[in-house]
């Protein structure tokens, strides 16, 4: 043997800190114990028991993305396979696509569309702002795209486009698909795919579904699956061919060899969605953003995007001067076991209020955390007034 067993590897447990650090981030996000017990579990993947947590699986996503839609499908994969799943079942060569860009994820889909080798029209929102409704209007008028990609949420800057279901109704006048990432978003506020006419709708585990990173789902509406099943020409993608991937899904056969504990992990996830029901999350998710956007505010900080664009999956904070993110967010995580988020383009830390994340409990822990690294590395925030300002919202009735 030429190559030796290495000498300097550890177990697990003296790698991983002894307490886990609470997951505040923009995902991964905790998941719940059921989550949890299911991925820890290997079934065959052909056999009826599994055929029959498949056919539970798409019922209740059906229910998650509000589809009649025969066309659900599971992916092996990040969320950003389930994009490039969209974007390579749906971008035919050579089309024109048009792709909303608010950010590094909806930048991403505008990429897969030019490998697609797609004739992409990139329409640039500038940072910490939504899209408006007549710029598209102008896009499709000008271009006729056969293809729209857009972000329900932009995880990286925060932003939500708020005008989503104006904007594929107008698609939907102008003859042209609709594709939405609705990885962070999807169960924490309303998407209704088939009543807004949404052609496919792409998310991911380990953020609105507070389930695990690596297995991920998708939904082509009617039309869209006409498309799909009409196209000739041959997709370069052998794994993320919907058309093969409907074997598994829809009859019972061989595709590969699907993630079955990733997939039972899903089922749980979607189970306690459906047991919860959408509207109470919705308004569960609603009120702990809402209040802990009022606590950050309370404390002396500001957020980074104006009330009618801002996302409640996941809030933007502005660093404030005098303040290295960096050193922030290791304060946090090394003295008060929380973590929390950077960001890849404008300087603010981002705090998620994705699933088990939006919780009263995880909230105080969070906000404290915050506050009081801010005051170790020199700030002057008012702890107690943005605690008080938490406890006082988390407890407004709603409208
Ligand atoms: C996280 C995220 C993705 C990518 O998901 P991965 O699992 O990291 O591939 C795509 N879109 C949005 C909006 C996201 O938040």
């Amino acid at each position: 043997m030429h190559i030796s067993v290495p000498e300097d590897i550890v177990p697990l447990d003296s790698i991983l800190p002894d307490e886990p650090l609470l997951m505040m981030g923009a995902g991964p996000v905790p998941i719940p114990a059921r989550v949890a017990a299911a991925n820890g579990i290997v079934i065959n993947h052909l056999g009826d028991t599994m055929a029959q947590i498949i056919d539970q699986v798409k019922n209740m996503s059906r229910y998650v993305f509000q589809t009649n839609s025969g066309h659900i499908l599971g992916v092996a994969g990040p969320g950003s396979a389930a994009m490039e799943m969209a974007v390579a079942n749906l971008v035919v060569p050579k089309s024109k696509v048009l792709s909303v860009c608010n950010g590094f994820f909806s930048n991403r889909l505008a990429e897969m569309s030019e490998r697609m080798e797609a004739d992409v029209i990139r329409l640039d929102v500038a940072d910490g702002e939504e899209v408006a409704v007549t710029d598209i209007e102008q896009q499709l008028l000008q271009h006729k795209p056969q293809i729209l990609t857009i972000v329900q949420g932009e995880t990286s800057n925060t932003v939500c486009n708020s005008e989503l279901a104006n904007i594929a109704a107008l698609a939907k006048q102008h003859n042209c698909m609709v594709i939405v990432d609705a990885v962070c978003t999807l169960s924490t506020m309303p998407l209704a795919m088939d009543e807004w006419g949404i052609d496919a709708v792409i998310t991911g585990g380990q953020k609105g579904l507070s389930c695990i990173p690596g297995v991920s789902l998708v939904g082509f509406s009617d039309k869209a699956w006409q498309h799909i099943s009409t196209r000739t020409d041959q997709l370069r993608h052998w794994c993320l061919d919907a058309k093969l991937a409907d074997q598994f899904w829809y009859k019972k056969s061989y595709h590969y060899t699907a993630p079955v504990s990733g997939i039972l992990a899903i089922h749980e996830a979607l189970r306690l969605i459906c047991n919860e029901t959408l509207s109470v999350r919705f308004e569960r998710h609603l009120r702990c953003s809402k209040a802990l956007q009022a606590g950050v505010e309370a404390l002396g900080l500001t957020l980074y995007v104006k009330p009618s664009a801002r996302l409640n999956s996941v809030v933007g904070i502005n660093v404030p001067e005098g303040i290295e993110a960096k050193a922030l967010l290791k304060h946090m995580s090394g003295i008060h076991r929380v973590e929390i988020s950077g960001s890849f383009g404008p300087d603010i830390v981002r705090i998620g209020q994705m699933g088990e994340q939006c919780r009263a409990h995880n909230l105080f822990r969070t906000l404290h955390a915050l506050g009081s690294s801010m005051n170790s590395l020199g700030q002057t925030l008012d702890l107690p007034a943005g605690v008080a300002a938490l406890e006082s919202a988390l407890n407004q009735k709603t409208a």
